[in-house]
């Protein structure tokens, strides 16, 4: 494995937990909850065990549910955690050698993730209000 090819998978897996933070992050500034609590099912409201808060894998392996309450795990925090990994890794992959431009890219892309997931929300939410 190449030097590159093994940064590009680092950061992948990086991108992907950065895209699970600003998911909870983005639900959590909609919601009013703090940003420091642990985290709990939005329907049974048990706390979410570090096992099953890893990044993309626990979604399969949970199948998109709740461990307790067997509730749909938004298909956001998916969404989010694998959209990130692949933001990650090709800014690594564009920028490898330039760690400013790709300093620059990764604080973008992140503040643009979060803002873009508390827009789907916000977005999400009008609509379940008004069922447009
Ligand atoms: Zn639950």
């Amino acid at each position: 494995m190449s030097e590159k090819t093994f940064f590009i998978l680092w950061f992948a897996a990086i991108g992907a937990l950065f895209g699970s933070f600003i998911n909870a992050m983005a639900y959590r500034t909609i919601h009013k909850v703090s940003p420091v609590k642990t985290s709990r099912c939005e329907h049974c409201g048990q706390a979410i065990k570090p096992w099953d808060e890893i990044p993309i894998v626990s979604w399969f392996v949970l199948r998109g549910r709740c461990r307790h309450c067997k509730s749909r795990i938004s298909a956001s925090m998916l969404i989010s955690e694998i959209g990130m990994a692949a933001l990650y890794a090709s800014g690594i992959f564009l920028f490898y050698r330039y760690v400013w431009a790709l300093s620059i890219f990764l604080v973008f892309v992140t503040i643009a993730g979060y803002l873009a997931m508390t827009a789907l929300k916000i977005m999400g939410n009008l609509s379940q209000k008004t069922g447009v």
